[in-house]
């Protein structure tokens, strides 16, 4: 969408993704009279709600991330974008306070369907995930609602929106969940604090290509276009991840396009995983900001936040400072003087929080048995198999 609609978020029945649904709304500069069913714009469930009328002329490339309606005023129509508690952010792996009472990402469930669906809403590709999906390993249980992606453009390097020491990746994958003990779905979860859980993947660019994710960029050029729906087989979402998924980074933080709330319990994983050159640039090219009926094409690319300042949040680290991070002198991360608040997901918060010692970790990591194939309910489709 060119500019953000003003539509507020309303919360009308369960989420469901409608893909299309907002091509022929009416603009939401002013409330539309009688709201359809809620789409998802980017991380949150919004009424559907045409974009405001374009200037002839004006500049449509990248839409919602630049130009005259870009990032740096989101705050002007959704205030929580300026907010002290904002997402991406750039992770400073040396500075990141191990806690060793963080335990293994632990996804369980079957989607219980065939298909899945997979859209394209102007800004991203859009997984549609069923709440049969749980992850485990989080202060409460989190049901799954989609995932989708953050990419550059062809021949540039970067894409992903988190960063590690200042390095982005080629893209991000990010696979949004909601607190489902407290909350009917993701359009209510994402008002509260702590409401939604998004693991963050980076897409890194590797000799083969990986085959999991050939069931979602293999599709792509059925929703080339903004508003387009089609159907995918359901397959092993699990696979998308990692194959340590004990070894994250965890803070506190917002939604990453607006209405950019402060809910989201981040967890990026500290694997990247790796996808041939191909299927990156089929991430890359395939897709279009704009619908079918309009006479301009726009590429979708870019679609990535600028990295938001840290104030006053502590980046936890599940593993010991050392281990799998590039270790440069030990680093006192998190040490005196360091700005401390709980976070969700950590059994002891920060609070007192003691430097862990070779024990501690050998203690928790007893219960470090959620990795991939190990005997634990696993994510996977009714469809295709790997
Ligand atoms: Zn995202």
């Amino acid at each position: 969408m060119g500019d953000s609609p003003l539509c507020p978020p309303r919360h009308l029945g369960p989420p469901k993704w409608e893909g299309g649904g907002w091509v022929t709304a009416p603009s939401c500069t002013t409330p539309p009279p009688s709201l359809g069913p809620l789409r998802w714009e980017g991380g949150g469930w919004v009424p559907p709600c045409a974009p405001h009328p374009q200037t002839p002329g004006s500049p449509q490339m990248g839409r919602r991330w630049m130009g005259p309606h870009g990032q740096q005023h989101w705050p002007e129509g959704h205030p929580a974008c300026g907010g002290r508690a904002q997402s991406p952010i750039d992770i400073r792996t040396r500075w990141a306070q191990p806690d060793p009472s963080l335990p293994p990402i632990c996804p369980v469930g079957q989607p219980g369907t065939p298909a899945f669906t997979l859209s394209n809403n102007g800004h991203t590709a859009v997984l549609a995930l069923p709440p049969s999906l749980r992850l485990q390993g989080l202060p409460r249980s989190f049901a799954a609602a989609q995932l989708h992606f953050h990419w550059g453009r062809p021949g540039h390097a970067g894409g992903a929106e988190h960063l590690l020491d200042g390095h982005r990746a080629p893209a991000e994958m990010h696979v949004v969940h909601y607190d489902v003990e407290r909350y009917t779905n993701a359009s209510e979860a994402q008002h509260h604090a702590g409401g939604l859980a998004v693991l963050g993947v980076l897409l890194e660019v590797g000799a083969d290509p990986h085959p999991t994710y050939d069931n979602i960029l293999s599709h792509l050029g059925s929703i080339r276009y903004a508003g387009q729906t089609t159907a995918i087989p359901s397959f092993s979402v699990q696979d998308l991840l990692p194959p340590r998924l004990d070894l994250y980074y965890r803070y506190n933080g917002s939604l990453t396009t607006p209405p950019c709330f402060q809910s989201v319990l981040w967890t990026l994983f500290q694997q990247p995983v790796r996808i041939s050159l191909a299927q990156l640039e089929q991430l890359q090219g395939t897709l279009y900001t704009t619908t079918a009926a309009e006479p301009e094409p726009q590429r979708l690319v870019d679609n990535f936040r600028v990295p938001q300042e840290l104030n006053q949040r502590l980046v936890l680290s599940s593993f010991p400072r050392g281990e799998s991070q590039l270790e440069a002198g030990g680093g006192g991360g998190g040490g005196e003087g360091a700005p401390r608040h709980d976070l969700a997901g950590s059994k002891k918060g920060v609070k007192g929080h003691h430097p862990a010692s070779a024990e501690e970790w050998q203690e928790t990591a007893l219960g470090r048995g959620c990795t991939k194939g190990r005997g634990v309910p696993r994510w996977q489709g009714g469809g295709k198999k790997m």
